[in-house]
């Protein structure tokens, strides 16, 4: 250990290909709760990658900085990325790491200096590079279907939506939504992206202004957990499709939603284009633009899918999801005839 810090990973599934997941650098309380994140992200991951049917499994990687720590000084956080690269070595192949929030592309390149079960390389190393614009893209896919399910049309041009966080997925799906001629209110907790509204002439609102706005729909793109007891009666949009994780307090949410006849896009359904770009990359033939494209538009049959198994079984859209990640889990685990 050179850096002295927590390095976790967590394997949830190896059922579907080596468990795949961002390495998240972030504060933590202690210990248990650092452990915790990298557990309940590992499952999601596992969910995310059988839907979208990528041959990955779930996995997730934590390194954990003292509680309230911003950012280590750049060789103490190089020694942590080594530390990392260590932890994912000993697995020998049953993880793959990539980037996550606090980390970046040009992470990858030190932790592959100690494990090559690395992805999400710099484009210039023949990875994928940053996966926010392919998360972008098949959210606005997503958003579309949602639309055309509740409207009768994925055409956008007379949709009102609220994006929460303008970050690097957010702000990019705030400009595409724009460009189908969506008309937006917008929100961030860093005054600086008010710019961004200004720019695409969309409705500057504090965040939880935006979430209870009277749009047509609700795209989360920032913090998981909006979606509650509190917030859920009080919402006044008919659809709700973001880039955030983990957007329900709990899973019990899907229900009240669907009681209020609120369709909501499972988030990993919806947020799974980063992932499906990073997936390209490890395919025999190297990573091509032109071939994640088309995987990640496919999202849009996968938001279709999931949300006819949930109209025919009179289900949540949630309970839905979790049916077809455990078909996909069961049809690779099944015994070959
Ligand atoms: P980011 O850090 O680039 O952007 C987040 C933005 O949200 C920032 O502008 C931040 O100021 C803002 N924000 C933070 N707290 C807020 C709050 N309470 N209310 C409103 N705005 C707030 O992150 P990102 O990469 O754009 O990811 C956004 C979300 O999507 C995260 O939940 C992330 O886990 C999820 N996600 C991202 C990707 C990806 O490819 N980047 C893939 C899947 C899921």
């Amino acid at each position: 250990m050179r850096s002295g810090l927590y390095t976790i990973v967590a394997v949830h599934s190896t059922t579907r290909g080596p468990s795949l997941g961002g390495c998240r650098m972030w504060g933590y309380e202690d210990a248990r709760a650092g452990v915790l994140d990298a557990l309940r992200l590992s499952r999601a991951m596992t969910a995310k990658s059988a839907v979208a049917g990528l041959p990955l499994g779930g996995g997730k990687g934590v390194i954990m900085l003292p509680a309230g720590t911003r950012a280590l000084d750049p060789s103490r956080r190089r020694e942590a990325l080594l530390d990392f690269g260590d932890t994912v070595a000993q697995l020998d192949g049953r993880y793959v790491t990539a980037e996550d929030m606090g980390t970046s592309d040009a992470d990858m390149t030190v932790i592959a200096e100690r494990t090559e079960h690395v992805a999400g390389l710099a484009l210039e190393r023949g990875g994928s590079g940053d996966p926010s614009p392919w998360t972008a893209l098949g959210v606005e896919t997503a958003i579309r279907v949602t639309c055309e399910r509740v409207w009768g049309t994925g055409d956008l041009a007379d949709r009102t939506i609220a994006v929460i966080g303008l970050g690097s997925v957010g702000g990019r799906l705030a400009r595409a939504l724009t460009a189908d001629g969506a008309s937006l209110v917008v929100a961030d907790v860093a005054p600086a992206k008010r710019a961004l509204a200004e720019e695409l002439a969309a409705t500057w609102a504090a965040p939880e202004e935006a979430l209870l706005a009277d749009v047509d729909l609700v795209a989360p793109c920032a913090l998981g957990g909006v979606l509650d007891d509190e917030s859920v009666p009080r919402l006044r949009c008919r659809a709700i499709a973001g880039a955030a994780n983990n957007q329900l307090a709990w899973d019990a949410i899907a229900d009240r939603l669907h009681a209020r006849a609120i369709l909501w896009t499972p988030d990993f359904v919806a947020n799974a284009g980063g992932i499906i770009n990073i997936s390209v990359e490890l395919e025999p033939e190297g990573y091509s633009a032109e071939r994640a494209r088309s995987r990640v538009l496919a999202i849009g049959d996968t938001v279709r899918t999931v949300l006819d198994m949930a109209e025919s079984a009179g289900t949540s859209p949630l309970a839905a999801a979790q049916d077809l990640a455990r078909q996909r889990l069961a049809e690779v685990a099944a015994p070959q005839a």
